[in-house]
């Protein structure tokens, strides 16, 4: 796979699936912007660990529901690097609860960062890919986004809500020579599913097909694939990445 020289901004990539996105990509010899919104010290760790072993990154701090900060941070780093090549739209955040106990912050910090913020980033980075005839965009998306699940109506309508927006900004840039993919990852032993208790965990593995629980390098892998060229024929797709637990 050939990806010297280019450019890749990924969005939460302090932390969890985001950070070995950024890891793996960098050993690709890929110029890595790390997205993060609080968690700085994670940042410095990932961007410290992609240097030693000999990658090139830059720390970008912005939210991404925040439409005026996303819109001037992609500005800079596009005025400094002259492109953007590849996005990953990963920040993501659950504020899980049944319906009738959700609260109005609850629905929308989970929409507008998980669906918004993604928006935001097409909305802002796409502009430098036109430009520039070329790109490649990767959403992450849920198996939740597919299925559904009690307790996740908001979580589960902005990961459906990122299938939306892959296919119809895929329809829309394919002829400027972009693709734009989504993953669907199940279970992925980060922070987000630490919370799991060992009931939780027993109910999960007896639903899956492969019994065990996702790895961020599972998601890493399969994003850098649809970031290849090996993938130029595929576009407003979405790959499941659940070990069998959505079929
Ligand atoms: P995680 O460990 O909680 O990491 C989330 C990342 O998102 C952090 O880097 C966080 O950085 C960033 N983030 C949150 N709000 C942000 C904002 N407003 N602006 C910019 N960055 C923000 O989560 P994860 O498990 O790696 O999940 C990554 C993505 O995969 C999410 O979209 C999630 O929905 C999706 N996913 C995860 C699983 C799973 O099982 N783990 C399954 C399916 C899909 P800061 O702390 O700096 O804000």
């Amino acid at each position: 796979m050939k990806f010297k020289g280019n450019v890749a901004l990924i969005t939460g990539a302090s932390r969890g699936i985001g950070a070995e996105i950024a890891y793996s990509l960098s050993l690709k010899g890929i110029t890595i912007l790390i997205n993060y919104s609080k968690s700085e010290e994670s940042a410095v760790e990932i961007a410290q660990r992609i240097r030693r072993e000999g990658g090139n990154c830059d720390i970008v701090k912005f939210d991404v529901s925040n439409y005026d900060e996303v819109e001037s941070a992609v500005k800079d780093i596009a005025n400094k690097y002259k492109k953007i090549d590849y996005l990953v739209n990963n920040a993501g955040v659950t504020k899980d609860n049944l319906i009738l106990r959700m609260t109005k912050d609850e629905i929308s910090e989970v929409l507008d960062i998980n669906l918004k913020g993604a928006i935001n980033c097409c909305k802002h980075v796409s502009r430098y890919m036109v430009k520039n005839k070329f790109g490649v965009i990767v959403n992450i998306s849920s198996v939740v986004g597919l299925m559904g699940n009690a307790g996740q109506v908001n979580y589960a309508a902005s990961k459906a809500g990122l299938i939306g927006l892959t296919k119809s900004l895929a329809r829309e840039l394919g002829s400027r020579n972009i693709r734009v993919n989504a993953v669907a990852p199940g279970y992925i032993e980060t922070e987000m599913t630490e919370k799991l208790n060992v009931l939780q965990r027993k109910a999960l593995m007896s639903n899956l097909v492969i019994k065990r629980l996702g790895k961020p390098e599972d998601v890493a892998n399969v994003v850098e694939f649809l970031l290849s060229e090996e993938a130029s024929y595929i576009t407003g797709e979405v790959i499941n990445i659940s070990g069998g637990l959505y079929i």
